[in-house]
């Protein structure tokens, strides 16, 4: 996949801004805050229509205007394609493919791949659950675009059962006893047949995708680290199936839904599903999170994004682009050149740097760089 253009109009701190790349290796040279990440920022959003470091679109549009638009013409084994999304500050994106308006979100997924590596992810590792649970997820948006729209529902079944809790909590309901005298517990009953039917689709494709990245993160961790530890990547939903059956997995939300329903109904908030998933990274049988070393920490880091740039080319058939957002400066030369090296000229590579000296002669005399000052 190669991704030849992108014109950015009130996106970020550009304000109309037309960027042509050429070769295979792209490097974004410049000072801090002058608009390096944005530009890697817009690339992630035309991929996962999501951003890592913002949920809220307003954030994404230039300041005081009411709209922004990300342009981009991609060549890709299948086809090449113009894709457009126009950000209004308030209000639903809208999505264009070779300018034609696009109706479901999840038909724009997919056409352009990619894997972002940022020094923010360390969080992977060493962050709270989420992190862990929105790097699957947005692995599995690329893989198996329909999933956005199963999430999406997944988290509206959520809210709205929160929401009923909430009010059976304020009615004096504090058992699951006292709540089967009352109407709401049919309601209730409702969602929660809703909530595991939509957490065994997350759960399942969660188990499945992770069992498909474990044994590449293992090579490549085997890899870095020198053979001398071993690595186990273990999917923990707090629930117990007996298979990965669908209704096997619903049964089990289920069953656990019940055991928790008192505690649900005290607390006003749903204690079950995906939603509470934990992904877990074992190390020589610790937990990194709890127990790696930095070092550790950060060669994980790279194994996993190096399995996720494989697995996306083996299920897409095409390699992924990769947005390396400041991770040089963060590697020792010995990450550096794994990294560069594991790569080879496959994929196309855009790299943000402030400085040209964390680079070997050879890739600097492949790479197209451009300088990047105050949105320009
Ligand atoms: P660093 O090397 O520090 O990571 P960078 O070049 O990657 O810097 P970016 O994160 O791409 O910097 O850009 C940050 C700049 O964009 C900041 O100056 C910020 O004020 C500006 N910016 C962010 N959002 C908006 C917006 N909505 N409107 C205008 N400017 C914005
Ligand atoms: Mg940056």
């Amino acid at each position: 996949m190669f991704l030849e253009q992108l014109n950015l109009q009130h996106f970020r701190n550009y304000i109309q801004e037309e960027i042509k790349f050429t070769n295979n290796k792209i490097i974004l040279l410049g000072d801090n805050a002058q608009g390096k990440s944005n530009i890697l920022e817009s690339v992630e959003l035309l991929s996962t229509l999501k951003s890592h470091r913002s949920t809220k679109d307003l954030e994404l549009v230039y300041k005081d205007r009411f709209f922004g638009q990300i342009k981009a013409t991609v060549q890709t084994k299948y086809a090449d394609y113009d894709l457009s999304i126009t950000i209004p500050t308030k209000g639903k994106k809208e999505l264009k493919i070779n300018q034609e308006k696009v109706k479901r979100n999840f038909d724009f997924l997919g056409l352009i791949n990619t894997v972002l590596f940022s020094s923010l992810d360390i969080d992977l590792v060493r962050g709270a659950p989420e992190y862990r649970r929105n790097w699957v997820d947005n692995l599995l948006i690329q893989l198996e675009p329909i999933y956005y729209q199963l999430i999406k529902n997944y988290y509206h079944i959520l809210k709205q059962r929160n929401a009923l809790l909430k009010q059976i909590k304020k009615m004096g309901i504090n058992t699951a006893e006292h709540l089967q005298q009352d109407l709401r517990a049919i309601e209730l009953e409702l969602w929660d047949k809703k909530l595991a039917e939509a957490g065994s689709r997350i759960s399942r494709r969660r188990a499945r995708v992770l069992n498909k990245i474990e044994p590449l993160a293992k090579f490549w961790h085997n890899q870095i680290s020198n053979k001398t530890e071993k690595l186990i990547i273990r999917y923990a939903p707090n629930i117990y199936s007996e298979n990965d059956s669908p209704e096997s997995v619903q049964n089990a939300i289920k069953a656990e839904i019940e055991q928790k329903k008192t505690a649900e109904i005290n607390l006003g908030n749903t204690l079950v599903g995906p939603h509470r998933d934990e992904i877990e990274f074992i190390i020589n049988s610790d937990i990194a999170r709890n127990y790696g070393s930095q070092g550790q920490q950060r060669t994980l880091v790279l194994a996993l994004k190096l399995a996720e740039l494989q697995l996306i080319e083996q299920i897409v058939g095409e390699p992924p682009l990769l947005l390396l957002d400041d991770v040089m400066a963060e590697l020792d030369l010995n990450r550096q050149r794994q990294l560069l090296d594991s790569l080879g000229d496959r994929f196309q590579t855009i790299i943000t740097t402030t400085h040209l000296n964390y680079f070997e002669t050879n890739l600097l005399n492949q790479a197209q760089i451009i300088k990047v000052q105050g949105g320009k």
